[in-house]
């Protein structure tokens, strides 16, 4: 993603053509968690491809496991059994370190609780993960700007977290997602702490991002409205995974 995409962000936002490459496919995921006697079998060989510049709704109840999937979408946590591929790389095996590396690289994760660092201000929220993926401190900055001008916080940048609003930090949080230019970003019901109008404000940026830089993303959501202007809605209901077209994409295939 260069960032010449984010000086322009009156452009209109328009449909990237997904390459059909999928950047993430699962393949028979199974994860059984063990609470003493009790085993919750959570995911039942779950399998899916999501692609390039997919905005991807993830619903289902609570404790159906949502939380579960992304984590080990994320390279957080491992399944049973079943295999992740990540960019065409077979991650199921890899060890701490390597999953460690995949995930500064392709991955970014954004929380219901930002989970910011409280000390440290916006700018320098989203300049650390550049610098620790090894980026110039140079580069890093100027990045970091242009990625929170673009969610519409320049004039947040030197505030530490306490003094942002709930959708700011969020916003920041995204920033911070995105600031390794992931291919994929999860998030785990993004807008689920935040009022309607700021979860609207801040469900627009992140699909502002998706749009514009050709991310796939998956966004757990209990807001079926939300959900319901992705792209697709992956439904997760006694351990499956459904897939469902929005009526509005159906209405753009005929
Ligand atoms: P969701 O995000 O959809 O609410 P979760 O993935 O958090 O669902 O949880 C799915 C189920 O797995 C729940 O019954 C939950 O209690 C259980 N679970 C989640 N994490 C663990 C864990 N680390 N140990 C034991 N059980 C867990
Ligand atoms: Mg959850």
């Amino acid at each position: 993603m260069s960032d010449q995409y984010y000086q322009q962000p009156q452009q209109p936002i328009t449909q990237p053509t997904p390459e059909r490459r999928p950047i993430l496919a699962i393949r028979g995921i199974n994860k059984i968690y063990h609470q003493g006697e009790r085993e919750i079998h959570v995911l039942k060989g779950i399998s899916a491809d999501i692609f390039k510049g997919e905005a991807i709704a993830l619903v289902g109840p609570s404790g159906s496991g949502k939380s579960s999937l992304l984590h080990i979408l994320g390279l957080l946590d491992k399944a049973d059994e079943g295999k992740v591929y990540l960019n065409g790389h077979d991650c199921t095996d890899f060890n701490d370190q390597e999953r460690t590396k995949m995930r500064r690289s392709d991955i970014g994760f954004v929380y219901q609780f930002h989970q910011l660092l409280p000390e440290f201000s916006a700018l320098e929220n989203v300049v650390i993960p550049q610098l620790i993926n090894g980026h110039s401190r140079k580069d890093a900055v100027s990045r970091a700007k242009v990625i929170l001008e673009f969610l519409g916080l320049s004039d947040r940048i030197k505030h530490r977290p306490n003094a942002m609003s709930g959708g700011e930090q969020q916003r920041v949080a995204i920033a911070r997602a995105i600031a390794n230019e992931p291919t994929l970003l999860l998030a785990d019901e993004p807008t689920g702490n935040l009022d309607p109008n700021t979860a609207e404000r801040v469900f627009q940026s992140l699909m502002g991002l998706i749009r514009q830089t050709g991310l796939a993303a998956i966004i757990a959501t209990h807001n079926m409205e939300l959900a319901s202007r992705m792209d697709r809605v992956l439904q997760l209901q006694d351990g499956q995974l459904y897939s469902h077209t929005p009526q509005h994409k159906m209405q753009e295939q005929q």
